[in-house]
């Protein structure tokens, strides 16, 4: 009798101490997390999972299973519970304010540029692109449509398909041109910010081509996530935007990169092959010779031929009745809908 109440008094001093000492990194914990919650990579390093792994080892050190577990239910369960409740709460004020814009099928939301970071949305939570803010006012109702998306950027020659671009669009202002500039954002240096900018500002779309170009078919969900995330919260402080359209890396995608990414994949009808050392003519007939409307094109910052094929190629294409648009401005103007899960590779007009 005298052991077991030894033991049991041993037990609740174990306990007791355990709780304390969880308490005690605990509050440590969120000190450093409210201190560094800017920085990405301690924001990513010290997330609570990590926390209670190592308190996990630590604790089964330091005393017995049915003491850990006593803490785990008192301490460490209401710990999670909370972190699930902030997250949740977050989400649903989402979907409330994104049910108030009359658009049901759309629940995403945007943030104005000077806000701070948004968090980024689950992808169960977006299942339609949010088209409401892609401007289609000075696309011609009346003109074929087709799409234009640049892969790699920013890269040697951004600067002077801007140059093209702004020159085409001050001589055509009834006609202007525009395009879809997919990011790489581990190419993303000083210049990247104004290069991007100037885009915006000609009216032009930024689109996620992941952060460092990986096969995304390779990846596994976290590898694949935080490949696009690293884009999206660079293009974020850019645009305002929390997400952005995916065009994966040589455009190979399966069931699982469709599902996993929070947002549609874009991929191409006409490919110029302008990364292959084709000359300017080769880059300009596969487009002018393969157009219709609805189709997108796909090239590359990066290839002098390119910005070459591509001084023809604007004014060409108008002469022809057609205007050049981003990707949501395809879909939008034709109406079609993007949906994620799926990868898209043209958007023809809808009846
Ligand atoms: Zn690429």
């Amino acid at each position: 009798m005298y052991v077991v109440k030894l033991n049991y008094v041993n037990y609740l001093s174990i306990s007791l101490q355990t709780q304390s000492h969880l308490i005690i990194i605990t509050l440590i914990f969120i000190l450093v997390k409210a201190v560094f919650q800017n920085s990405q990579i301690l924001r990513k390093k010290f997330s609570l999972h990590y926390f209670l792994l190592i308190e996990h080892t630590f604790i089964m050190r330091l005393t017995n299973f049915f003491t850990y577990l006593l803490s785990f239910f008192f301490f460490a369960l209401p710990m999670c519970g909370c972190r699930k409740m902030y997250y949740g709460a977050q989400n649903s004020m989402q979907e409330n304010s994104s049910s108030t814009l009359e658009s049901p099928d759309y629940a995403e939301t945007e943030s104005s540029p000077n806000s701070p970071p948004a968090p980024i949305l689950p992808a169960e939570n977006t299942p339609f692109w949010n088209m409401d803010d892609v401007d289609v006012s000075r696309i011609s109702p009346t003109r074929k449509l087709i799409a234009f998306s640049f892969d790699d950027a920013p890269s040697r020659t951004l600067e002077n398909i801007i140059a093209v671009y702004a020159a085409f669009n001050e001589s055509n202002p009834d006609c202007p041109a525009y395009a879809t500039v997919f990011c790489n954002s581990g190419r993303f240096d000083a210049q990247t910010p104004h290069l991007l900018t100037t885009c915006l500002a000609m009216g032009m779309e930024l689109g996620n081509h992941t952060h460092s170009h990986f096969d995304l078919t390779t990846l596994n969900e976290a590898d694949l996530l935080d490949e696009i995330n690293k884009t999206d919260e660079l293009l974020y402080e850019i645009d305002g935007k929390t997400r952005h359209l995916l065009r994966a890396p040589f455009g190979k995608a399966n069931d699982f990169v469709e599902e996993t990414a929070p947002t549609p994949l874009i991929n191409w009808t006409i490919d110029t092959l302008d990364w292959s050392g084709v000359s300017e003519d080769a880059i300009y007939r596969a487009v002018y010779e393969n157009r219709f409307s609805g189709a997108i094109v796909l090239m590359h910052d990066g290839y002098r031929h390119t910005v070459d094929a591509l001084k023809r190629l604007l004014p060409d294409l108008k002469a022809d009745g057609y205007q050049v648009v981003s990707v949501s401005q395809l879909a939008k103007a034709h109406g079609c809908t993007l949906r994620r899960g799926s990868t898209y590779i043209r958007a023809r007009k809808q009846n």
